[in-house]
């Protein structure tokens, strides 16, 4: 619901003033519409003539009958009728509304403490004092579980002692209300707190409803004045159609990359120049190393270095990344000189966010997405230590996060130096070569076959799927040069994907992945040889390769899944829209329903 009231006091009319062609309501309406997140967005209006121009526009709205003093109001109004759970008020005057902020707002009702929420809204850090101050900004304080203790236009918690670390919160007018706790509002009268503060959502925790907030920091632009409207007129412009798929993209690529057998010793010598007094490198190395005495003494911690074990046991997520930086902060009072990972795609993925995350505000989870990180991260440097997924070259993390399971794709997250040494592959186990080499494999598939294939990619992909077949289904390479090819195959499926996409297997895995926990690179094993009809010749080569090879690829994970699972897993999977219109086209919702997900997911 976005409430719209013609006669603002401090910008009137701003609701039908122009940005780039269409009213700032119409762009509010479509924006809100474009995040896929309701079944039906409406503007609540007392103005004909706004009503009249959301019609015109393709949209809904409503007049409202009564006059009102607030939104929720309006709101309240027009839902009292309507069957409805859920109901999200959309600030008619913020027409860059994100897909993520609600998302966050929406995401608490699916959270195990749901029953407790009467509505949901969204907080974001603030640091700077003047805006702490700021009576204008309206600042929360929380309890432990993130719900509201008071809301106030004064700086609260009052800072008596300076020494405590504390986190002050400014409060976003959006609200995810369940229909009650609305109908609830628009019945009760106004009481005290909040007739002195001048702060509505006051009201609910003076009649004892508990206010659930979540974290965004992203930042909107609001109009409330004629000079933000200039600055939204500038913003339109400037922002081209980002979508991912947009023609010309200029892409970071790593910069230095040693190769060999033997060129991890050159680690310490590439650090040396790098280091920054008092400032340690941390290096994040997967525990399979942990009782390896000989390799670790290859790493030369010096000074107050540190080395940290990680699990590749669960694949990254976003929170794991966030205790990392946490700990890191709260050990060293020197941001790091630099982050090196060793280890496979696990580690690789956690340096990357790692040394984003050090310099980024928030969580990963605000970062999850295409070109979300605006400050350049921390040095990073990745050695591989197996081969397949691309990682030390490709410019994503992959993560999970609370909503989803998506890579932080940037211009900061490429490493600054790769070091591959084929020699540190030796004691990956056989099914772990053949499933992360497999990634490889379907990276090239999925690239070569898709719609966004060009010379760029082609290039790169045809030669590590041609390396691929070579070492998975030939018989001529000694062990020595299979490693030394695997490597490079990894690296060259890697940069192929970097101008195209992944295709159905890894949308797909990512759904098992989300659900199941399934690694990446069986996930993809699983669900690649189901597909046939996408990838004939290729699923053939594949069943080859697992013949000749003695895999084991996992059957019947998805038999006992209940319907919900199932239903989050088509969820997900559907979510990965660029892979799916680089596996089919723009046309490929029209083939991929989610009847045709199930069937294919039963099969696994
Ligand atoms: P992994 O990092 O999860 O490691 C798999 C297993 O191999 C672990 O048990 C690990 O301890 C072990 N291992 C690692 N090196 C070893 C060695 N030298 N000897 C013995 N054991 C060793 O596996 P992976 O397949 O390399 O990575 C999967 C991850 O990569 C997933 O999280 C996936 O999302 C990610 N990924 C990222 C990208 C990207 O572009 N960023 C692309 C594909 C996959
Ligand atoms: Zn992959």
């Amino acid at each position: 619901m976005i409430p719209a009231r013609y006669g603002a006091s401090r910008f009137p009319g701003k609701l039908m003033q122009d940005l780039a062609g269409k009213p700032v309501i119409v762009r509010t309406y479509e924006a809100a519409k474009a995040t896929d997140l309701f079944e039906e967005v409406y503007v609540v209006t007392d103005s004909d003539v706004i009503f009249k121009e959301i019609e015109a526009n393709g949209g809904k709205a409503i007049m409202s009958q009564k006059e009102h003093d607030c939104g929720s109001d309006r709101i309240a109004e027009a839902v009292e009728h309507m069957d409805v759970d859920i109901v999200v008020n959309v600030q008619g005057d913020e027409p860059f509304t994100s897909r993520e902020g609600l998302e966050k707002v929406l995401a608490v009702f699916n959270e195990p403490d749901a029953d407790k929420i009467d509505l949901a809204s969204l907080m974001s850090e603030i640091h700077d004092w003047k805006e702490i101050n700021d009576p204008n900004t309206v600042k929360v304080i929380v309890d432990k579980d993130n719900f509201a203790l008071y809301f106030s236009r004064s700086p609260i918690p009052y800072p008596r002692d300076k020494n405590v670390a504390i986190q002050y919160y400014k409060h976003k007018g959006i609200y995810a209300f369940r229909k009650q706790a609305i109908m609830d509002f628009y019945r009760l009268p106004m009481r005290s707190l909040e007739a002195v503060e001048k702060i509505e959502c006051i009201r609910y925790l003076e009649y004892g409803k508990n206010i659930k907030m979540a974290v965004s920091n992203t930042t909107g632009v609001e109009i409330d004045t004629p000079e933000d409207l200039v600055r939204a007129n500038k913003l339109l412009k400037e922002s081209k159609p980002d979508t991912v798929n947009n023609k010309f993209r200029n892409f970071p690529m790593v910069p230095k990359v040693v190769f060999g057998e033997g060129c991890f010793d050159q680690l310490t010598s590439i650090l040396s120049s790098h280091k920054k007094e008092k400032a340690p490198f941390i290096f994040l190395v997967d525990d399979v190393f942990e009782k390896n005495t000989e390799f670790l003494d290859r790493i030369n911690l010096r000074f107050n270095d540190k080395l940290i074990f990680i699990s590749a046991e669960e694949e990254p997520k976003t929170s794991q990344v966030d205790d990392l930086v946490k700990d890191i902060k709260a050990e060293f009072t020197y941001a790091p000189s630099g982050i090196i990972g060793i280890g496979g795609g696990t580690v690789m993925d956690l340096a990357k966010a790692v040394s984003i995350m050090l310099i980024n505000k928030g969580s990963a989870a605000d970062y999850q997405g295409w070109d979300l990180v605006k400050q350049k991260a921390i040095y990073h440097v990745g050695v591989p230590t197996i081969s397949g997924t691309g990682a030390e070259v490709s410019r994503t993390t992959v993560l999970t996060g609370p909503v989803r399971k998506l890579g932080i794709n940037s211009d900061f997250t490429p490493f600054d130096q790769v070091i591959l040494d084929p020699d540190l592959t030796i004691g990956v186990s056989k099914n772990q070569w053949f499933y992360t080499g497999m990634d490889c494999f379907i990276h090239c598939v999925e690239s070569l076959n898709g719609t966004f294939l060009n010379a760029f990619s082609q290039s790169y992909g045809e030669k590590a799927y041609d390396l691929c077949l070579e070492i998975f289904l030939g018989d001529s390479l000694s062990e020595e040069e299979s490693r030394a090819k695997l490597m490079m195959a990894s690296w060259h499926g890697g940069m192929s994907i970097a101008y195209s996409q992944v295709g159905v297997a890894h949308a797909m895995s990512y759904g098992l992945g989300y659900v199941l926990g399934t690694k990446h690179g069986i996930g993809n094993c699983i669900v690649f040889q189901q597909l046939e009809e996408f990838y004939p010749k290729d699923v053939a080569l594949f069943k080859q390769m697992v013949k000749k090879h003695g895999v084991e690829i996992p059957q019947g994970i998805c038999k006992d899944l209940s319907i919900e699972q199932m239903d989050t897993m088509i969820t997900v999977a559907l979510g990965m829209v660029p892979l799916w219109e680089n596996a089919l086209g723009s046309n490929w919702e029209a083939i991929i329903t989610p009847e045709k997900l199930r069937e294919l997911y039963q099969k696994m």
